[in-house]
């Protein structure tokens, strides 16, 4: 078997994600000869040590990461200025610190200033997830066949980054580095605004009178359904997603409204061809989709 891609492994926050990883770093010896969990609650501890995620379970940040050559942040975005100024001095010489949030600027803009001489930080985000949480809803195989982006700072170690994106291609993932603000933009197309959009069509529904919300739940058509799925996500994680990628969310939502208003439009007006051609257009990305097995 190949050498372990770190010593000890810190997880910083063990929900989906690092939970998922946890499992994988115990089903595989490749990843971590240890790993060394933290979460700030009693509840999430006691199910990580029920589960067996990680070899020790702990309730403070200095332990975690002491003597950890791997440190992965996986809380919620918003915390990670707060946590990274916490872990910082204890991080050892030669460590390397990643994440997996969902933003990367804001990532980059709240942890780097705190990343100790020495230490490589190497950013990334996998492309994989559920809409469940919590540390009982991780699984090994999560991130298996999905995309994981590193957004590398400029002078970065080249090492540090061929090291995360080793732990990522074990965990069956796909590596591909890209820029932190075009990785936002990207990211907010192709998730951060249709979960907008879910949140919004679920909370519209919601606040429909309750005669025909009782409506709406019993006849609930595929279509709506699918959008309920998406909107039981958890509502700090994206709460935190939607203010630290402001920017991009905000101009993918202004382009979305005009395309919605010219649908409007077409339908208002009786424009069938251009109904039409905008279908065809979602059925063709959603071909393409399968056609790469990411649908
Ligand atoms: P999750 O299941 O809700 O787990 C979050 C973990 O972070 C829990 O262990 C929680 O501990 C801990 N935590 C929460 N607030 C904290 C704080 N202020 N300080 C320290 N620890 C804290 O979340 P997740 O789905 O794994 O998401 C984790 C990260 O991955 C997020 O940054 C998210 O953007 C990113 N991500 C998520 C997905 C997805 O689909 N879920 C996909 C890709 C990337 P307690 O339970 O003790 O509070």
């Amino acid at each position: 078997m190949a050498e372990p891609v770190f010593q000890r492994l810190a997880l910083i926050g063990i929900g989906l994600i690092g939970g998922s990883i946890a499992r994988a770093a115990r089903e595989r010896g490749d990843l971590a000869a240890e790993t060394v969990v933290f979460a700030p609650t009693e509840r999430t501890r006691a199910r990580a040590r029920a589960l067996g995620l990680g070899d020790r379970v702990t309730d403070t940040l200095a332990e975690a990461v002491t003597g950890a050559d791997g440190v992965i942040l996986c809380t919620p975005v918003g915390a990670y200025a707060g946590l990274a100024e916490a872990i910082a001095p204890h991080l050892a010489p030669g460590a390397i610190l990643s994440d997996v949030g969902s933003t990367k600027q804001s990532v980059i803009r709240d942890v780097a200033p705190f990343v100790p001489p020495g230490v490589q930080f190497v950013p990334a985000h996998p492309l994989a997830g559920t809409e469940h949480s919590g540390p009982d809803s991780g699984f090994a195989t999560l991130f298996e066949g999905r995309w994981c982006l590193l957004t590398p700072l400029p002078g970065a170690s080249e090492t540090a980054i061929r090291q995360i994106e080793t732990l990522w291609q074990r965990l069956g993932s796909r590596t591909a580095r890209m820029d932190p603000a075009h990785h936002d933009r990207v990211v907010a197309i192709v998730s951060h605004l249709p979960h907008l959009i879910a949140f919004t069509i679920c909370g519209t529904a919601d606040s429909l009178e309750e005669e025909t919300e009782e409506e709406i739940l019993q006849f609930a058509a595929a279509g709506f359904r699918d959008f309920t799925r998406i909107a039981a996500s958890d509502p700090v994680m994206w709460r935190d997603i939607f203010l630290n990628n402001r920017e991009a969310l905000l101009d993918m939502l202004a382009r979305f409204t005009e395309d919605a208003q010219s649908m409007a439009r077409a339908v208002r007006w009786g424009d069938g061809a251009y109904i039409e051609d905008r279908i065809a257009r979602g059925r063709k990305i959603r071909r393409s989709l399968i056609e790469r097995n990411q649908a």
